[in-house]
């Protein structure tokens, strides 16, 4: 949902950096011999990546020879990728991918971990393709959990692959009521196509993404309410709309979907909270 480069080691690569210090010598061997069924995988991954078609990949193809699933997960992925030396340098390397350490899922959370865009044990033989782990927030690892898209429009988006971050998407508006309160959605843009849009919003329900910036943007109101008192009792309407617009720029471009400059841009637009409908303590707005 927000992009970031994919990553450029190769399955292969990966695999056998969090293989090669296994320290049981049978075991080593049985991990460096499925080589070349790791690098098959990896390849069946980005075709299907390339063709938008990562939903139709079927768990059978991705299995490890003469390894349970649970082991493969296991030996490759929680001792070999995140407790060895070589292993955990690449894991750190994906983690510190995003900037500001944001998670791309969502915008908002903190990276914590390393989703699993194809759960590991369905999918074993990807569990540590880098184009298969995406650094995630705890929320968004939660939300997103073992589960397998069922379809096109109900792929997530990925970070790697859905590269949709120069086109505006994310809108909000005020919402009735009192207090004030921000109600974000999808708005695609012309020309993308219904898939993507499909998906944008299968996205956005699945990390529940409306809720999550509705809070922050709520948050933000608060921060601002005796600065946006000020500015109205001082110098009108118009003096609070300016200010909003120019918060909203900066940060729009910043980040053109972030929640703060979509947030800013849909105080400004509202001329009933430029008014005043913002503040709590005036029964009436200003005229
Ligand atoms: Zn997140």
């Amino acid at each position: 949902m927000w992009p970031l480069d994919p990553p450029t080691l190769s399955a292969r690569d990966s695999y056998e950096a969090c293989v090669r210090g296994t320290r049981d010598p049978q075991r080593k061997v049985l991990l460096l011999a499925a080589g070349d069924r790791v690098e098959a995988a990896g390849e069946r991954l980005r075709l299907a990546a390339r063709q938008g078609r990562l939903y139709a990949l079927d768990g059978a193809e991705f299995t490890v020879p003469g390894m349970s699933s649970d082991n493969v997960v296991r030996w490759a992925y929680e001792n070999g990728m995140v407790n060895t030396r070589d292993g955990r340098a690449i894991y750190d390397r994906l983690m510190a991918a995003p900037a500001d350490e944001r998670c791309p899922l969502c915008g908002q959370g903190v990276v914590r971990t390393l989703d699993h865009f194809l759960p590991k044990r369905m999918f074993p033989a990807l569990c540590v393709d880098p184009l298969n782990l995406v650094p995630a927030c705890a929320d968004c690892n939660h939300a997103k959990g073992e589960g397998l898209p069922s379809g096109a429009k109900t792929t997530p988006l990925h970070p790697y692959l859905d590269r949709i971050d120069q086109d505006p998407w994310l809108e909000a508006r005020v919402a009735d009521g009192s207090p004030v309160r921000l109600d974000f959605f999808v708005s695609p843009p012309p020309g993308w196509e219904q898939i993507l849009t499909e998906r944008t919003r299968h996205h956005f329900a699945l990390f529940q993404l409306a809720r999550l910036f509705a809070i922050q943007a709520n948050r933000t109101i608060n921060n601002i309410r005796q600065q946006l008192t000020a500015m109205l009792d001082a110098g009108g309407k118009d003096t609070v709309r300016a200010y909003l617009a120019d918060e909203a720029e900066t940060r729009l471009a910043h980040r053109l979907n972030g929640w703060e400059g979509v947030t800013y841009r849909a105080l400004a637009r509202d001329d009933a909270f430029c008014s005043g409908a913002f503040d709590l303590t005036r029964p009436t707005v200003h005229p």
